[in-house]
């Protein structure tokens, strides 16, 4: 089965010097924290690998799966064994003008990508056929003009990839909605602003989430930012709580994450807390000072993206949760909100940790 579009990124390398030097250095580790899986190019000639190792130590570090390639045979033979004696990594020679291996290459990708790099679906795997899905999409201040936002747009085309009914309504008109139809719906998706509002109204028994939960199952890890909701109410007066968007969107009046957020959690803490606010790129590395993270749905990010932010997050002990897990957790339904999904408590690491190495893939397929 192919693995869809990729992107491919050319970086600029490690072993750049001075000012400019530094920022392209730091493109590139930027780069390697979206990156799913790595091409490390060599040259038949070269044969000392200081940098080479420098790269393989950051990938690494990002638990990041590599494919050595060797280039440029047309113009030398090589011997494998210089390389694969000196990394632990699978290898290839090609010809990138004579487009020698380039197919055998495309098949390593294949089976060197991590597996679970995207998953298939954000809820076509928890419905049926058929089924009768409810999206409640509030158009206030906040909502672009006359268009849907990505994870509203991306849910519908889920939902109908999936042979199912979606149909869209504003909270305001829930009600009535759900009254006109003739059974209960198979599944309530809605902004997690209103969760408040759209809680009430929806029946227990009918599955309710919201598109940030669903995001964040779709680009990060479930059982992780779950727990980390709960550290909301450990928050004392004081303590550091890092505000992360993967977008640097304009904000507008009554932010969500600039004012609707921060005073939520402040009237939990019972008194004011020293928030930060990062967008689009600007994540830090050290995140120790901080109590809590809260992360929006990363509809911008890949999944690699918002994995490697979650997994530096749990590396350094620190809670990491999202926006609509912060509002079901507050208002007490974030059980009823996740319930649908499995597994709830995954663990992040053994599923970055290994890269499966060519020979077992090969095995399998
Ligand atoms: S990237 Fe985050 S803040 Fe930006 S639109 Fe998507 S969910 Fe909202």
């Amino acid at each position: 089965m192919p693995i869809g579009p990729v992107v491919f990124i050319d970086t600029a390398g490690l072993d750049d010097t001075g000012d400019l030097g530094e920022l392209r250095i730091k493109k590139t580790l930027e780069v390697m924290d979206k990156t799913d899986i790595a091409l490390m190019v060599f040259s038949p000639s070269n044969l000392d690998f200081t940098l080479e190792q420098n790269w393989w130590r950051e990938l690494a570090a990002r638990k990041i799966p590599i494919i050595g390639v060797v280039n440029k045979i047309d113009e030398e033979d090589v011997d494998m064994g210089d390389f694969e004696k000196e990394f632990d990594f699978p290898f290839i020679k090609v010809s990138a003008k004579e487009r020698t291996n380039i197919g055998k290459l495309k098949e390593m990708i294949h089976l060197n990508a991590p597996m679970d790099f995207e998953l298939s679906a954000l809820v076509g795997d928890i419905i049926n056929p058929k089924s009768l899905v409810v999206l409640v999409t509030p158009q206030d201040i906040q909502a672009p003009k006359n268009r849907l936002i990505l994870p509203q747009v991306q849910s519908i085309r889920d939902i109908l990839d999936h042979n199912s009914l979606a149909l869209v309504t504003k909270d305001t008109e829930l009600r009535d909605m759900l009254c006109s139809l003739n059974k209960k719906p198979d599944l309530v998706i809605t902004d997690s602003q209103v969760f408040h509002i759209v809680s009430e109204i929806v029946p227990e028994d009918v599955p309710l989430t919201s598109f940030s939960i669903i995001m964040s199952r779709y680009k990060g890890e479930l059982g992780t930012l779950i727990k980390g909701a709960g550290a909301i109410d450990e928050l004392k007066p004081g303590d550091r709580v890092l505000i992360a968007e993967a977008c640097t969107h304009h904000p507008l009046e009554n932010d969500i994450g600039r004012q609707k957020l921060p005073s939520l959690l402040e009237s939990k803490a019972g008194g004011k807390l020293k928030i930060e606010i990062k967008a689009g790129a600007d994540f830090p590395e050290d995140l120790t000072p901080y109590k809590l993270i809260l992360h929006c749905g990363a509809c911008m990010f890949n999944r690699k993206q918002m994995m490697t932010r979650i997994i530096r997050a749990v590396e350094q002990k620190v809670p990491i949760t999202n926006y609509g897990m912060a509002f079901a957790h507050v208002q007490g339904i974030l059980e009823r909100t996740t319930r649908m999904f499995e597994p709830r408590n995954s663990n992040v690491f053994p599923r970055y940790n290994k890269q499966k190495r060519h020979s077992e893939r090969s095995e399998e397929s």
